[in-house]
């Protein structure tokens, strides 16, 4: 990370990709720890949050000028000194964008187990921090009733297409917007009723003809919001998951017409996932992982080849350029 940007990050200034470092991984100093070699890494909204100044508090913690970023990833243990730990296990949690990593403990990692045989991006998709929020979020805040109508922004990433599914599961008629027409052919595959490229049509056309809505999942603010909220149904529930038409904007995006939370007796839920998933993380994972295995749950991934790319990819994701969850392969076992 090697400045804080103004509007968006720009790769080459933001960011740079600095390969100076080289380590032996046979005889890289262990002191009772493990070597893990990265294999995938996420690349995701709320990492540009991340490019502040460290003394502005938020949830997710600063990233440091002259230090490596991190996000989620997936990595193989090689070589271990701790007898929790062994050679050949797979682990999830924040890891610097690296190739090798050296860690003490297991302390912010878990060991995956992956027995449907899934690609191991999966567990940083699907599977993971992104699929994670959409349970987390749906579970705690939809209240949801067969024949009621959802809308939901962002609809083909990986927090918005498991949205869609989990509410297609509950019976839900589902209105969704993307930003391209192949993300809409996708909304279309995994059961959307009204699915739109928000681009070339009306949101507020569109649901005041489709609507009213019960339920608002909100990925980004802005517009889409407002219109959500004059289309709500009383009683409604919004969920505030993310607001990303706002994060390159340093004077962010007003909403005119809040005034419909009263009115309607709309219920408004913001929420983290990190503050939620020890709730639903034994549930999460009995359940969805079947459903992702046999295809009842679908998913999309674009992966990009190495971490000289991280930088133009973390654009890509703000500018909304990625056609799927985004992820940076690293290496192969
Ligand atoms: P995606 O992989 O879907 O990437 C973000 C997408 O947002 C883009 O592909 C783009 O899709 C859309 N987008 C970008 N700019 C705009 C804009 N100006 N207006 C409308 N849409 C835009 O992301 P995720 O599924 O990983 O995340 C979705 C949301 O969930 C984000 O806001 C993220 O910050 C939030 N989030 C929140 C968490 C929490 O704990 N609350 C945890 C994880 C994610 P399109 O082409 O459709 O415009």
């Amino acid at each position: 990370f090697n400045s804080i940007p103004e509007g968006y990050p720009e790769p080459g200034k933001t960011t740079v990709y600095d390969d100076s470092q080289v380590i032996d991984t046979a005889h890289v100093e262990l002191n009772g720890g493990f070597l893990v070699k990265i294999l995938e890494l996420s690349i995701d909204p709320y990492m540009r949050g991340r490019m502040r100044d460290p003394s502005v508090e938020s949830y997710a913690s600063a990233f440091q000028i002259g230090q490596p970023l991190n996000s989620h990833g997936i990595g193989v243990v090689i070589r271990s000194e701790n007898p929790e730990v062994k050679k050949g296990d797979h682990l999830h949690g924040l890891f610097e964008h690296q190739n090798y990593v050296v860690r003490k403990n297991l302390e912010g990692l878990q060991v995956v187990q992956n027995p449907n045989n899934l690609p191991w991006s999966t567990f940083i998709g699907a599977l993971g921090m992104p699929g994670m929020t959409a349970y987390t979020g749906w579970k705690e805040f939809s209240h949801s009733k067969r024949g009621e109508t959802a809308f939901v922004t962002a609809g083909a990433g990986p927090v918005g297409s498991m949205v869609i599914q989990l509410a297609k599961l509950d019976g839900l008629r589902v209105i969704a917007s993307a930003g391209s027409e192949d993300k809409v052919k996708f909304l279309k595959e995994i059961g959307v009723d009204v699915a739109f490229n928000y681009k070339t049509c009306n949101t507020a056309e569109i649901l005041a003809k489709e609507g009213p809505i019960d339920i608002y999942w909100d990925n980004v603010g802005g517009e889409s919001l407002e219109a959500a909220l004059d289309a709500a149904n009383v009683d409604g529930r919004f969920i505030e998951c993310g607001f990303i038409s706002a994060y390159n904007d340093p004077n962010g995006v007003p909403v005119r017409n809040l005034a419909n939370v009263f009115a309607k007796s709309l219920s408004l839920n913001g929420f983290i996932v990190t503050r939620l998933q020890d709730k639903y993380f034994d549930e999460f994972y009995k359940t969805i992982p079947p459903l992702v295995a046999s295809g009842k749950i679908k998913h999309k991934e674009e992966v990009w080849e190495g971490l000289d790319k991280v930088g133009e990819f973390i654009l890509a994701v703000q500018k909304g350029k990625n056609t799927a969850k985004a992820v940076i392969h690293v290496g192969d076992e």
